[in-house]
């Protein structure tokens, strides 16, 4: 079936991070002069303005940080209604905007700082997107 919702559209600073994505890893960058990583992609540490930043591959474990169940779906997501918009805090400290999938979306079953874990999702034969589900441990 086509997979019709946007899809992205790679960046000379984010290319590392989807080819990365398809091979089912995480990849984010961290920065050598105060060891923090961060998200989204970008040339220069967001906490200290070093550009000695380098590559590094992640777990993909993390907490829910926040999140919102959303009703009014963006033009593709009509069938996908309701759904979890989540950022998701990952163990090694930067946050991800996202989806939460295989959870009933329902604040009963999502609920602030819950364990989660990433699920690769090969939408295209080019693109896997990184979405998030309960973790399993
Ligand atoms: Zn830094």
């Amino acid at each position: 079936m086509a997979y019709n919702k946007p899809l992205p559209a790679p960046t000379p600073e984010t290319q590392e991070y989807w080819d990365g994505l398809k091979r089912h890893e995480l990849r984010i960058q961290r920065c050598r002069d105060c060891s923090r990583h961060y998200f989204y992609p970008r040339p220069f540490c967001p906490h200290c303005y070093s550009r000695n930043v380098e590559w590094t591959t992640v777990s993909g474990k993390g907490k829910l940080h926040t999140f919102v169940i959303n009703y009014r779906p963006a033009r593709g997501f009509e069938s996908d209604v309701p759904y979890v918009i989540a950022i998701v805090e990952l163990d090694e400290g930067a946050r991800m905007m996202t989806n939460l999938i295989n959870v009933q979306p329902d604040p009963q079953h999502v609920t602030a700082d819950m364990p989660v874990e990433i699920v690769y999702d090969d939408v295209t034969p080019e693109v896997t997107l990184p979405k998030f589900q309960p973790a399993r441990r």
